[in-house]
């Protein structure tokens, strides 16, 4: 199994040994990326800069996921592209990362607004909201007035703007610019890219800029020059590369009950999209997992298994293949379990996994799930009267109206005095398996 996560602490975009050959082995090969190993870093404005036909615009597809390379790899937050499911690059695509070229491609039977909100179409959501936020970056930009008119109506700054609009309608944390203002005006052209930098310095947006225009390398806070499909040097003019290893940015959770850890970790993630979060609590979420369910394994055990949890949990093995792996020899790359222990953890996942999943797409249908699944895993042998109750004190919980350790006190409590009246022992790990779920869920 090969290994598809790198130091996501430190790049947001890294390349490795990245080739791109058009017409591989004929007589008009075109080697239009050779051997290019790059990091872009969070919140970074790059400018990527060289004559015309040097590979620019290749690179920038590649790391799009827009271009597949011919050889080498490709990681966003750690991640490689050649790893990702279809709809992970779907999610890249519609979320992760906003694109604008020279050529502004805006649909020319629609209107601007219906333009702008072209990729949330695509996410099925509700459209006057929709509406709302494009207006919104509408009016940011200046071009309100234009809402309702055809883009042959507009300038062409107008139109670059417009186009900027869109590919911002759906919040990505990068943008990626392939010659954005080669058909512009001076005047136009100056507006948009200070348009850029604010959306950098101001919106914390990461910018990849490709251009062969020297008047624009002074908005790079790191310029990188490519010649013949390779990079062939940089310059650093503001560094933004991480000290420490750290997460900038962002999660659009409720304020809920959490753990402290949880807090702090989500705190850190301030201004991320749900699912760049979600990717980010990944080792957390594996650490608890693993100590939560088990912790009789050797430490190079738990570190073999906390791979394959994550392929699991990013769903490139299947429960099947997750207890295979478990079984197998740590000499033919397995975790060198017994055959009764894989089949029982990897179950164990399967079941809590896919609970928090149903849990997250469908919380109220769910809920009744929960206590169910709670009542088999404890044997708890509630009666319809005490799974009526149980359920209730259950629900105050997913509803976050309790805590924990709320949860884990009407668990204990006597009957008679409202809660279910269970061994503190029990009532202990029932709290602590809803507290798995939650997180899990995210
Ligand atoms: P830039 O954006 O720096 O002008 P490109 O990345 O567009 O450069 O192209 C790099 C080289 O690859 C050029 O020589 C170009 O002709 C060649 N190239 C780009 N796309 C293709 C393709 N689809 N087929 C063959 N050659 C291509
Ligand atoms: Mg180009």
């Amino acid at each position: 199994m090969s290994e598809i996560i790198t130091d996501t602490s430190t790049s947001l975009l890294h390349t490795e040994h990245l080739n791109v050959v058009y017409n591989a082995g004929k007589q008009n090969e075109m080697r239009s990326l050779q051997d290019v190993s790059l990091d872009i870093y969070r919140e970074e404005f790059v400018i990527v800069f060289g004559p015309s036909g040097c590979g620019k615009s290749t690179l920038l597809y590649s790391l799009a996921a827009l271009q597949a390379p011919t050889s080498g790899e490709i990681f966003c937050n750690g991640r490689a592209f050649s790893q990702m499911t279809k709809k992970d690059v779907l999610l890249y695509h519609q979320t992760g990362m906003g694109i604008i070229f020279q050529a502004f491609f805006l649909i020319p039977s629609l209107t601007i607004i219906d333009n702008i909100c072209l990729p949330k179409l695509f996410r099925n959501e509700d459209k006057k909201k929709r509406r709302e936020e494009g207006m919104e970056l509408l009016k940011r930009f200046g071009i309100l007035e234009q809402a309702y008119k055809f883009p042959s109506e507009l300038s062409g700054g107008q139109k670059q703007r417009a186009s900027i609009a869109r590919s911002l309608i759906n919040k990505p944390d990068i943008i990626f610019a392939d010659e954005p203002v080669g058909n512009l005006d001076s005047a136009s052209a100056t507006n948009v890219m200070a348009i850029l930098k604010e959306l950098n310095e101001v919106d914390k947006k990461t910018i990849i800029l490709v251009t062969h225009e020297p008047n624009h390398l002074p908005y790079g806070d790191r310029n990188i020059f490519m010649k013949d499909g390779k990079l062939i040097r940089e310059e650093v003019h503001k560094e933004k590369r991480p000290l420490a290893p750290a997460v900038t940015a962002v999660p659009k959770i409720e304020a809920e009950k959490r753990s402290p850890e949880l807090e702090m970790l989500l705190r850190s993630f301030q201004g991320m999209p749900q699912e760049q979060v979600s990717s980010l609590l990944m080792p957390y979420k594996i650490k608890q997992m693993m100590f939560h369910i088990f912790s009789e394994i050797t430490e190079e055990q738990v570190k073999i298994t906390e791979g394959f949890l994550q392929e699991y949990l990013f769903q490139n093995l299947n429960r099947e293949q997750l207890q295979t792996m478990l079984d197998t020899e740590m000499t033919a790359g397995g975790a060198s379990w017994n055959a009764r222990r894989a089949d029982s953890f990897s179950h164990r996942v399967d079941d809590l996994v896919t609970l928090a999943r149903k849990m997250k797409e469908k919380p109220e249908e769910t809920k009744n799930d929960v206590g169910a699944y709670l009542n088999k895993l404890f044997d708890l042998q509630c009666n319809e009267e005490q799974m009526a109750r149980f359920q209730s004190i259950l629900n105050e919980r997913l509803e976050n109206k309790i805590d924990t350790e709320g949860l884990n006190h009407l668990l204990d409590l006597s009957w008679k005095k409202g809660g279910l009246g269970i061994h503190k022992f029990t009532a202990r790990r029932v709290a602590s398996e809803v507290e798995i779920i939650c997180l899990i869920k995210y």
